[in-house]
């Protein structure tokens, strides 16, 4: 814990700073605010921002949404109450663009969703910090940069897929520019010619998509935007990329329903 810093200031309750992410925010009452906070340290945990409503600056500029920052919090058994943050990054350019709004508050939402109390998983930080970063900078990408995140979050979550070898037999894939793969989300990756005769409902992709795979999956996350694919690959992730969360966070999530209609409004 190498950030963090513990000391006991009272009998019981203990003063934590750790580097955190704001996740979610919602107002308690008058002029308290309660926060989610994605911290490095002690995973994910919810906190107390007294008076971070009511007065301009201090908790209430550090508390907002996508704010990430060095926070100092008192814990008392389960309890965390917020004492001051010291911001690293507001990502402000998240919020030029409804579109970029509105994929990196589902990037938060999905984080939330997702992440278990006090559980520390610090690559998932990481890669959503790296993600936030990318909505901000890349607003022609923000369909692609979506799947990369979701599709290696799955993968840190424990559900990569198996994508070199065949999913049932064990074989290793024939890799041919000209032949099609077939994806299988129940099974959990791809097949090869002769067990997807065994199958119904396999994904068919191009081997464009299974390289872009590839790379998604084993890409050290500082490096793993850095890449372009044609629009059929992109459709082509998409389709995995949704099949495979569905099936396996089972979660429905309200940003998704805003991101659909604002594609819509935008074919009109
Ligand atoms: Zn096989």
């Amino acid at each position: 814990m190498a950030s963090s810093v513990y000391s006991r200031s009272g009998r019981d309750d203990v003063t934590i700073k750790t580097k955190a992410l704001v996740i979610r925010e919602y107002i308690v009452g008058e002029s308290d605010k309660y926060v989610t906070l994605f911290t490095k340290d002690l995973g994910k945990i919810q906190a107390l921002a007294p008076k971070a409503k009511k007065y301009s600056g201090g908790l209430a500029t550090g508390t907002q949404l996508f704010v990430y920052g060095e926070f100092m919090l008192t814990q008392y058994k389960d309890t965390y109450r917020l004492l001051s943050v010291d911001i690293l990054d507001m990502f402000h350019d998240l919020r030029k663009d409804l579109f970029c709004l509105t994929y990196s508050s589902y990037i938060v939402e999905f984080v939330a969703a997702v992440t278990e109390e006090a559980l520390v998983q610090e690559e998932l930080l990481l890669l959503t910090l790296i993600t936030l970063k990318n909505l901000s900078q890349e607003e022609k990408r923000l369909r692609l940069v979506r799947r990369i995140f979701e599709l290696r979050a799955l993968s840190l979550l424990g559900f990569m897929p198996q994508i070199k070898k065949c999913v049932d037999c064990e074989v290793f894939l024939t890799e041919t520019e000209q032949t099609t793969y077939d994806f299988h989300v129940e099974a959990g990756g791809i097949l090869c010619s002769n067990c997807q005769k065994h199958y119904i409902h396999t994904l068919k992709i191009s081997y464009g998509t299974l390289y872009t795979l590839r790379y998604i999956m084993a890409t050290p996350v500082e490096r793993l935007f850095k890449f372009e694919v044609s629009e059929q690959v992109l459709k082509e992730l998409e389709h995995i990329s949704e099949d495979y969360r569905s099936y396996y966070i089972d979660k429905s999530f309200k940003t998704l329903d805003f991101i659909s209609k604002l594609h819509q409004l935008e074919k009109k």
